[in-house]
C-alpha cells in the first residue's frame, strides 16, 4: 500500500457503490427471437424489432425473467408482485429505437445484500454489500470508431454492429456501501468476484469480463470523519477485477488530492485507462439528464405469482461462500489458504482438476504454484493459460509412475503454455525421460566425485550436508533428468556412509 493511499485514509472515510450490467446467456434477445449469441457477422443477428423498425412489436423472453427472478432471489431480494417495462429516450447510433426498454421506478427485485469476505492482516472479514435493486434492460449495439486508433478521437468514420442490441442486460445496483475504510478497494474487487462466482452458479451468464458479459460502473466518492457525504464519481465499465480495485484505489487518491486543495469534485462520469491506472473525465452529471422516462405501452406488466417464485427459488444452486466452506473442509486447508486461492481465480481450475482425477494437493499446488507463477509473468488469468485439467491428470500420472520429475513436469508446463503440443508430443519433443537406471546414475556420480576429489573425504568425515553439490552435479550432467533423492541415496550407499 502506498504512502498516498494511507494519507488518504488518515483523513477521510470512502463510500463505494457499483453498478453491474451482467448480459444473460439467453439463447434469444430480450423481446425478439434473434439469437442472442456473442460475435457473429456483424449485422447479422438482427430483426425488424431490434432494429427499432416502425410496428414492430417487443415480446418479452421468458427465460430471462426467470434468471433474473433467480438472481434476484440469490441475492436476498424481494421479488416485487407486480412491475412494468419504461422507455429510457436518448439518441446514440448504436441504439437504433431510439430509446432502449429499461425499468426505472418499478425493478422486479429489491432490497437484497451479498456477503463478501476479504483478507485482511486479522483474517478474512465479511462485509454485507445491500442491493439496491436488480433490474432488466437491453444491450446496445457496438460502434467501432475506424481510423482512430479505435478511439472517437481523431477516428474518419464509425461502423455500428446491432448483434449485441437487444440482448438481455440485467442491472445489479448497489446501496452505497459504507465503513470499508481502508479495504474500499478489496472490497470492491470482492463483490464483483463474489457476483460473478454467483452468477456463473446460477448458470444465468458466462460473465466473461473481458467479452464485456460483466461490465461495472465504479461510484467513488470521500469525505472527512462526520462529514456530509461527499459528491461520487461514475467510472463507466470497468472490465477486469484488477481494474475495479485500481479504478477504486487511483480516484479515492485522485479526489483527495483535489479536495485538499480546497476544490470540489464534480458529479460526472469518468473513464478509467487500463494501461496508466488513471480515470480521466467523462460527461458530467450536475445537470440530471431527462430521459422522459414512462411506461412502455408495447409489453404487458411482469406479475410473477408466488408458485412461479416458489418454483425458482427451488432451482437455486449451493451458492459459492457455502460451497467454498465445504470445500475448504474437504481439502483441509487454512482460511488464509483458501483465500489466496479464490483471490488468484484458482479455484474453479483445482474443482475441475480434481474431477478430472488429480488428488486436490497435486491439483493445489501446480495451480497456485508453478501456473500462477507464469500467469503472473505473462500480466494474464489463470483461465487464460492453454492447460487444462486433464493435462495435469496426464502429468500427475507420469509423476507417479516416475517417468516425470517435478522439474521436467515444469518444462511439460512450459511446452504446453507455449502451444507445443499434447503432452505425451512434449515429453517426446523435448527428451524427457528421467535416469532411473542405477548403473547410469553410479556412472554419473563417479564422474562427479572425480572431479571433486576433495568432497568424499568431507562426506565421510561426517559433513553430509557437502553430498548437495554431487547431486547437484550429477542432476547437471543429466540435465535435471534424474530423481535428485535417488541420486543422494545411491552416493551415500557408494561412499558407505549412513545418515
Ligand atoms: P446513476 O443512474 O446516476 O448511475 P444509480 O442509482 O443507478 O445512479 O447508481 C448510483 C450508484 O452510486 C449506486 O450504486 C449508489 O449506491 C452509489 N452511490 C450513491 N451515492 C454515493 C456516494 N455519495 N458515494 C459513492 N457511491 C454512491
Ligand atoms: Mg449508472
Ligand atoms: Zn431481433
Amino acid at each position: 500500500m502506498t504512502t498516498e493511499y494511507n494519507a488518504v485514509i488518515t483523513e477521510f472515510d470512502p463510500i463505494i457503490g457499483l453498478e453491474t450490467h451482467i448480459e444473460l446467456g439467453t439463447k434469444s434477445k430480450m423481446f425478439c427471437s434473434c439469437s442472442a449469441q456473442f460475435g457473429g457477422e456483424p449485422n447479422t443477428f438482427v430483426c425488424p424489432v431490434c432494429l427499432g423498425m416502425p410496428g414492430s412489436m417487443p415480446v418479452v423472453n421468458r427465460v430471462a425473467v426467470e434468471s433474473t427472478i433467480r438472481m434476484g432471489l440469490a441475492l436476498n431480494c424481494s421479488i416485487v408482485p407486480w412491475c412494468r417495462f419504461a422507455r429510457k429516450n436518448y439518441f446514440y447510433p448504436d441504439m437504433p429505437k431510439n430509446y432502449q426498454i429499461s425499468q426505472y421506478d418499478e425493478p422486479l427485485c429489491i432490497n437484497g445484500y451479498l456477503d463478501v469476505t476479504v483478507a485482511t492482516e486479522n483474517g478474512p472479514q465479511v462485509f454485507r454489500v445491500e442491493i439496491e435493486r436488480v433490474h432488466m434492460e437491453e444491450d446496445t449495439g457496438k460502434l467501432l470508431h475506424a481510423g482512430g486508433a479505435g478511439r472517437i478521437h481523431g477516428a474518419t468514420h464509425s461502423l455500428v454492429d446491432y448483434n449485441r442490441a437487444g440482448i438481455p442486460l440485467i442491472e445489479v445496483v448497489t446501496k452505497p456501501i459504507l465503513g470499508t475504510g481502508v479495504l474500499a478497494p478489496e472490497v470492491a474487487k470482492a463483490y464483483v468476484a463474489e457476483l460473478r462466482d454467483l452468477m456463473r452458479a446460477l448458470g444465468v451468464s458466462d460473465v466473461r469480463m473481458e467479452e464485456g458479459s460483466l461490465r461495472c460502473d465504479v461510484n467513488v466518492s470521500l469525505s472527512r470523519p462526520g462529514e456530509e457525504w461527499g459528491t461520487r464519481t461514475e467510472t463507466k465499465n470497468v472490465n477486469s477485477l484488477r481494474s475495479v480495485e485500481r479504478a477504486v484505489r487511483t480516484e479515492m487518491i485522485r479526489q483527495a488530492d483535489r479536495l485538499r486543495a480546497g476544490e470540489r469534485i464534480i458529479q460526472e462520469t469518468r473513464h478509467f485507462n487500463e494501461e496508466t491506472g488513471d480515470t480521466t473525465s467523462g460527461r458530467s452529471k450536475e445537470q440530471a439528464e431527462d430521459y422522459r422516462y414512462f411506461p412502455e405501452p408495447d409489453l404487458v406488466p411482469i406479475a410473477p405469482s408466488e408458485a412461479w417464485i416458489e418454483e425458482l427459488r427451488g432451482t437455486l444452486p449451493e451458492i459459492p461462500s457455502v460451497r467454498r466452506a465445504r470445500l475448504q473442509i474437504d481439502w483441509g486447508i487454512s482460511d488464509f489458504d483458501m483465500q489466496s486461492l479464490v483471490n488468484a481465480g484458482a479455484l474453479e481450475l483445482i474443482v475441475a482438476s480434481i474431477d478430472a482425477g488429480v488428488q486436490p494437493a497435486a491439483a493445489r499446488k501446480w495451480w497456485t504454484g508453478e501456473l500462477t507463477r507464469v500467469a503472473n509473468e505473462r500480466h494474464c488469468e489463470l483461465g487464460d493459460l492453454t492447460v487444462n485439467a486433464s493435462d495435469i491428470f496426464e502429468i500427475e500420472g507420469l509423476i507417479s509412475a516416475g517417468d516425470l520429475t517435478d522439474k521436467m513436469a515444469r518444462s511439460v508446463f512450459e511446452g504446453l503454455l507455449d502451444g507445443e503440443g499434447s503432452v505425451s508430443q512434449i515429453v517426446s519433443q523435448r527428451g524427457l525421460v528421467v535416469v532411473n537406471d542405477d548403473a547410469s546414475l553410479i556412472a554419473a556420480i563417479a564422474t562427479a566425485l572425480a572431479d571433486s576429489p576433495d568432497i568424499a573425504e568431507k562426506i565421510q568425515g561426517g559433513k553430509i550436508a557437502a553430498a548437495g553439490s554431487i547431486v547437484g552435479a550429477v542432476m547437471k550432467a543429466t540435465q535435471g533428468q534424474a530423481d535428485a533423492a535417488k541420486v543422494r541415496t545411491l552416493l551415500l550407499e557408494q561412499l558407505g556412509v549412513t545418515e
